[in-house]
C-alpha cells in the first residue's frame, strides 16, 4: 500500500537558492494530504504534475507565513477549477477567520464547502479513515504550533482463500481475520498460521513543524518509520535557533535518536545556507540515518526502512 511523502518546499522564512517555503504532500493509499502550504505551493504542485483537486485534507501547522500564505491561492484555484468536493482544513485558531475575511472582502462564494477544524491541543486524533489516523503533537514555537503524526491502522489478518476448508463457519472466518486459532464445525483445531497471514506492521510518519529543541519526549513519535524534524540552523547559530524558537541539525538528530525512529528527514533550512551538506555532516554523528529534505523528491515510507522511489535519486545522494 502506498505511503510516501513528497517534498514541495523545504526552506524556512525566505525563498532562496530555488528552495520554496514549507509544504509536503503525503500519499497514503491514493489519499493525498497536504501538510503546510507556503507561498509557491500551487506552482510546485503543477511542476510535479499533481492535480490539486485530488487534495481533500490540508493540515496547517501554525500561522507563520512560510507555512500557510499559499493557502488562499489554492482555495481560489479549487473554486475556479469547479471543485464541488468538500475540503477539510485543520489549523490553529485564527486561520478560519483569515480565510473568511478574504472571502468576504472579495465577495466570493465558493462552489464547495470548507470544513474547518481548529487545533487546540496535542495528542488529539483529528482525522481518521479506514487506513490511518492523524494525531497532533505540540511544538515549542513562538506562536501555537502543531506537528502531525500519520499512523497506519493495524489491518486484519489476510485469509489464504485457496486453503480454506468448506467446514468453516462465518465466525471461524472472523476469528481467523483477528489472528485467532479456530475449531471448525467438525471439531478440528486449526492453527491460524495454516489459513491466514498476519498484516504488515503499521507504519508511521511524524511531521514536526517549527520548534525549539524539545527536551521532553513525544510518545507519539517513538519508532516512527520516518520523522521530519526542522533543522533551520547549524550549531554555530545555536543561540539564534533558541531565540527564534528553531532547532539545529544536531538537535534534530538528537531528538531522532532519543525517539528511536528509523529515518530522520531534515528541512526548513535558513536562507543563509546555500550548501546543505554541512547539515548532514552535523546530524549524522548523532543519528546516522539522516537524509536531507530535497524538493521534488519522494520519500517512500517502507516497513522498517526507507527506500527511495524509482523516479528519484536516493535521498542521501540527493545533494551531491
Ligand atoms: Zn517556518
Ligand atoms: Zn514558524
Amino acid at each position: 500500500m502506498i505511503f510516501d511523502v513528497k517534498i514541495l518546499g523545504c526552506n524556512s522564512a525566505s525563498f532562496a537558492f530555488g528552495r520554496h517555503h514549507t509544504s509536503q504532500l503525503v500519499n497514503q493509499n491514493q489519499n493525498l494530504f497536504l501538510i503546510d502550504c507556503g507561498e509557491g505551493t500551487q506552482l510546485q504542485l503543477i511542476r510535479h504534475q499533481i492535480r490539486p483537486g485530488r487534495i481533500n485534507h490540508i493540515f496547517i501547522s501554525h500561522l507563520h507565513g512560510d507555512h500557510y500564505l499559499g493557502l488562499m491561492g489554492l482555495i481560489f484555484t479549487f473554486h475556479l477549477q469547479g471543485r464541488t468536493e468538500p475540503l477539510s482544513i485543520f489549523g490553529p485558531q485564527g486561520l478560519d477567520e483569515i480565510i473568511t475575511v478574504q472571502l468576504r472582502h472579495s465577495e466570493s462564494v465558493l462552489n464547495y464547502v470548507i470544513h474547518f477544524h481548529v487545533l487546540s491541543k496535542g495528542g488529539e486524533v483529528i482525522f481518521e479513515n479506514e487506513d490511518i489516523w492523524v494525531k497532533t503533537v505540540l511544538m515549542n514555537h513562538r506562536i501555537p504550533c502543531f506537528g502531525f503524526i500519520f499512523e497506519e491502522k493495524l489491518r486484519k489478518f489476510k485469509l489464504l482463500r485457496e486453503k480454506l476448508p468448506s467446514t468453516l463457519s462465518r465466525e471461524n472466518l472472523a476469528e481467523l481475520k483477528e489472528g485467532q486459532d479456530i475449531v471448525d464445525n467438525e471439531g478440528n483445531f486449526i492453527p491460524n498460521a495454516d489459513l491466514a497471514v498476519p498484516p504488515a506492521i503499521p507504519r508511521k510518519y511524524a511531521y514536526l513543524a517549527d520548534t525549539r529543541y524539545l527536551e521532553h519526549d513525544l510518545p507519539e513519535v517513538f519508532g516512527a518509520n520516518l520523522l521530519y524534524h526542522e533543522a533551520t540552523f547549524l550549531s554555530d547559530m545555536k543561540s539564534r535557533a533558541e531565540s527564534t524558537f528553531h532547532s539545529t541539525a544536531a538537535e534534530a538528530a538528537l531528538f531522532a535518536a532519543r525517539h528511536q525512529v528509523k529515518t530522520l528527514l531534515i528541512g526548513h533550512y535558513s536562507s543563509r545556507y546555500f550548501d546543505l551538506q554541512p547539515f548532514l555532516a552535523e546530524a549524522r554523528p548523532h543519528f546516522s540515518e539522516t537524509v536531507l529534505a530535497v524538493e521534488g523528491q519522494l520519500y517512500d515510507i517502507k516497513h522498517n526502512q526507507l527506500l527511495e522511489s524509482s523516479e528519484n535519486h536516493a535521498p542521501s545522494r540527493a545533494n551531491r
